[in-house]
């Protein structure tokens, strides 16, 4: 199995059209990577791929990505969009994907499919050809709902964890507000934990981390109080619906003592991780944790 990181900022990328922070204005200057809107793919064999989350950024994402290039005149590398949340820079690439008369399959809660098609007008992706599936989170293996193919080469559940709805739909809580999704490959046992968002690593999250090869959590900020602090937004991290990296209580305390591979995606701009010689960066390092960049090969093997 193969894990590409397509996109590893938050919401706005970095640098963000509108934002003059340190990180922002480093990566304008060349001193610091460009990173574009969540995104992460997922194959069996560099194939045919899952999505989970679709950024407005998919056209850059997938021309720096050969293996997503288009094998005909019109083709479709993927075979389903796997959706955490109904935030606007985790499904705005649906709106580029409108474009596609191939069939594929949308993977959502019922809560997030209904914002989605109600308030953001996505309801083309409920009809012909293609198929939206909104199941909520539970202990059953969702790859047969997308496809046959899909089936025979991953198992793939949703897992509920802690999180708010988007802003614009008033930031409350809601059953399958947030999910993640562990994918595991059929052929190998291999897994990936996907998790780039809640609002606590709680012990739903701490089970399913323990048991996956590999696992992508949400790094959106690192201090619970950095937006304020620095003058970028009155909000803070968990108000937002993000458990800060950082802190006594935050998710870098309580994956440390894991031995598998812990990447953070997700990375909001004011996140101090981005610049290598930042103490959170290096907290980070010390606790055997890694921050993902776009373009990112993750393989997970089993022996
Ligand atoms: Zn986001
Ligand atoms: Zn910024």
């Amino acid at each position: 199995m193969i894990v590409r990181v397509l996109g590893s900022a938050a919401g706005g990328g970095v640098p963000q059209w509108n934002c003059g922070c340190s990180n922002c204005m480093r990566a304008r200057n060349g001193e610091a990577p460009m990173r574009t809107q969540s995104s992460i793919a997922v194959s069996a064999d560099e194939r045919t791929w899952l999505l989970v989350n679709v950024s407005v950024d998919l056209a850059r994402q997938f021309a720096a990505t050969p293996e997503l290039w288009p094998a005909a005149a019109r083709a479709t590398p993927f075979a389903a969009v796997l959706l955490t949340d109904a935030n606007v820079d985790h499904t705005a690439g649906l709106a580029e994907m409108r474009q596609d008369p191939d069939a594929f399959v949308v993977v959502s809660t019922p809560v997030v499919k209904s914002l989605l098609v109600s308030q953001l007008a996505y309801e083309r992706f409920d009809r012909p050809p293609h198929r939206w599936i909104a199941c909520d989170p539970s202990d059953r293996d969702i790859a047969r709902d997308i496809g046959d193919a899909v089936a025979a080469q991953f198992e793939i559940l949703i897992i509920d964890v802690p999180g708010l709805l988007p802003g614009y739909a008033g930031r409350g809580t809601a059953r399958g507000a947030v999910v993640a999704y562990v994918l595991r490959e059929r052929a190998t046992g291999a897994s990936v934990l996907i998790a780039p968002v809640f609002s606590d690593f709680d012990e739903i999250l701490m089970k399913e981390a323990r048991t996956s090869d590999v696992v992508l959590l949400d790094g959106s900020f690192y201090s619970d109080d950095e937006m304020p602090r620095d003058g970028l937004m009155r909000k803070t991290a968990r108000s937002l619906g993000h458990a800060p990296i950082g802190g006594v209580d935050g998710t870098l305390a309580r994956v440390s003592d894991l031995a598998n591979r812990r990447v953070f995606v997700h990375l909001n701009n004011s996140n101090p991780v981005l610049d290598p010689a930042s103490a959170a960066a290096q907290n980070v390092a010390a606790a055997g944790c890694e921050i993902a960049y776009d373009g990112m090969r993750i393989p997970i093997e089993r022996t």
